[in-house]
């Protein structure tokens, strides 16, 4: 078996899509696969979405659609972001709406549309506040005349801060929408919206208009404080593959930054920063071993931890969860984060390795 094991449960995944859609019940469901599904794996994931009730699928790159295009996914796909040499030609023939926030990605998905012999599809994006990308409000007008004479499916565009409730520049942002979206019927077009992430989806329904783009809802986790019932998605497990005695006194892992004060058993598990264990987590993690969170002692190494586990016996090939959805007491992806100083996406993005086994569920 593998040393360490991604763990997938589909199933909680098809819970929260549906969860989620029915929250917005007059909106479309993007689902946000970008990022190998937030290193859940894109195709499984979206495969799964679209079974629970998504209808569309988000994408960051070009070459991220057409994975899901050369995996039988039909679904409508956007993509969002590219370099500016990116092959768009083979997106528009495989049918993957394009995002433009400029006279310049209006040209070049013209010039790919050309070479690809097909219509595109086109999603405007106005910059209503993130400073990313986008169309600045002052150049809206020219560029929504000059894509007028396309299929302009959507005016969309994205928060900043959707996850501080509250917070003012979410309304801000929603006006400036507005502003856009009237500027676009004004032009004779008739798009559609979007704007709502997961944070908006779960505490904005006013801005749900006719997609809404949850991403880490997806995988189970929260943004906000809501207590809905999102269920994490992925686990990360490995086994025990070594235990030992020492006597009080010796120290353990690289600088001897822990030192046994009795005797005690500890645990030798085979997962490590290569492996997806921030090292920022030395001396600051627990893991779930024989039924109770036990403390990792010394240094995150980059193959291995080591796990006090006092006077209990434990046993060579015991399942060691390291983090999980909680509900058996052991830790989070978010606790993770928590402890590290970011957020629960990156640690799941950052699972994404050739070392670990992904399984689903
Ligand atoms: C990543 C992303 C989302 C999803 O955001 P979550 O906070 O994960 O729900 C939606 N829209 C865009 C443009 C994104 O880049």
């Amino acid at each position: 078996m593998a040393r360490s094991e991604v763990v997938v449960d589909l199933g909680a995944l098809r819970h929260n899509v549906a969860l989620l859609a029915g929250l917005a019940p007059n909106s479309d469901t993007m689902a946000v696969v970008k990022a190998d599904g937030y290193g859940h794996g894109a195709v499984e994931v979206a495969r799964a979405a679209l079974e629970a009730g998504a209808t569309w699928l988000g994408s960051c790159s070009t070459q991220e659609a057409l994975a899901l295009r050369a995996a039988g996914i039909r679904a409508p796909i956007l993509a969002w972001l590219d370099a500016p040499d990116e092959d768009l030609a083979a997106g528009i023939a495989a049918d993957v709406d394009m995002s433009v926030s400029s006279l310049e990605d209006l040209r070049r998905v013209e010039q790919a549309a050309e070479e690809a012999d097909a219509r595109p599809r086109i999603h405007l994006k106005i910059d209503t506040g993130l400073s990313r990308n986008g169309c600045q409000p002052h150049d809206w007008p020219e560029l929504v005349e000059r894509a007028s004479k396309h299929e302009v499916v959507a005016v969309w565009s994205h928060l900043a801060c959707a996850d501080e409730i509250g917070h003012p520049s979410i309304d801000l942002q929603a006006k400036r929408f507005d502003d856009a979206y009237d500027v676009a019927k004004a032009h004779g077009l008739d798009p559609k919206r979007h704007i709502a992430n997961s944070a908006a989806l779960l505490t904005r329904p006013d801005l749900h208009f006719d997609i809404v783009r949850p991403g880490i809802a997806i995988y189970g986790l929260n943004p906000v404080p809501t207590d809905h019932d999102l269920r994490p998605v992925m686990s990360f497990r490995s086994r025990v593959a070594l235990t030992k005695r020492i006597p009080a006194g010796e120290s353990v892992s690289y600088g001897m930054t822990w030192t046994a004060q009795e005797d005690t058993t500890l645990a030798l598990v085979p997962a490590g920063y290569a492996d997806g264990v921030p090292r920022a987590l030395s001396g600051r993690m627990e893991v779930l071993l024989a039924g109770k969170r036990r403390p990792v002692v010394g240094r995150v190494c980059m193959d291995q931890i080591v796990v006090d586990c006092g006077n209990d016996e434990v046993a060579e090939g015991a399942e060691v969860v390291l983090f999980g959805d909680g509900r058996r007491g052991e830790p989070t992806a978010t606790e993770w984060a928590e402890l590290t100083g970011t957020i629960d996406y990156e640690i799941v993005c950052g699972m994404y390795r050739p070392r670990v086994r992904r399984i689903y569920t």
